[in-house]
């Protein structure tokens, strides 16, 4: 379908730092279309850094007009999910309010070399109040559900807009 078919279409973005899976878990989720029990259809538009977050060379362009974002850390690696903070804070320094935030600890294939548990991660989420899931890119598992529910709570948000 083209853009102008759709009811809706949405721009989630990526973030979070090099090497945690952002590319991965995009080239996972080859989707980009959806239908709600509304029969409304929605258009997805899913941005990856393409490497600029090495030199935290992400520019405002990136975040505008984004409905939606993935905060993505890496669990085997503590020092993603404390820069995962940092992700946070610029992201809201760019967007509105309404933007919908999940925060993703990708590589959950690798539980044995876990460095950050479940309880911190959840901590984090209810504090600023994020959604969260744990997903691998590697098997696959929760790509779809993580994305899935994003796009679902975007959906919920626009339309309680339009009444
Ligand atoms: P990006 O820099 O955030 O875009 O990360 P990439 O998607 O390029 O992934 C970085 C590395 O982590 C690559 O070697 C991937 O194969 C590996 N990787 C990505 N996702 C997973 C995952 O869920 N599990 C495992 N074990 N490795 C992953």
């Amino acid at each position: 379908m083209a853009d102008e078919d759709y009811d809706y279409l949405f721009k989630v973005v990526l973030i979070g730092d090099s090497g945690v899976g952002k590319t991965n878990l995009l080239s996972r989720f080859a989707r980009n279309e959806f239908s709600f029990e509304s029969k409304s259809t929605v258009g997805v538009e899913i941005w990856d850094t393409a490497g600029q977050e090495r030199y935290r060379a992400i520019t405002s362009a990136y975040y505008r007009g984004s409905a939606a974002a993935l905060v993505v850390y890496d669990v085997t690696r503590h020092v993603t999910f404390e820069n995962a903070e940092r992700w946070l804070r610029e992201l809201r320094n760019h967007t509105d309010a309404n933007l919908v935030v999940m925060l993703v600890g990708n590589k959950a294939d690798l539980g044995h070399i876990r460095a950050v548990s479940l309880e911190e991660a959840q901590a984090f989420v209810q504090r600023e109040r994020l959604f969260f899931m744990e997903t691998s890119a590697l098997e696959s598992t929760n790509v779809e559900n993580a994305f899935t529910r994003v796009l679902t709570q975007i959906h919920q948000v626009v339309s309680n807009k339009k009444v």
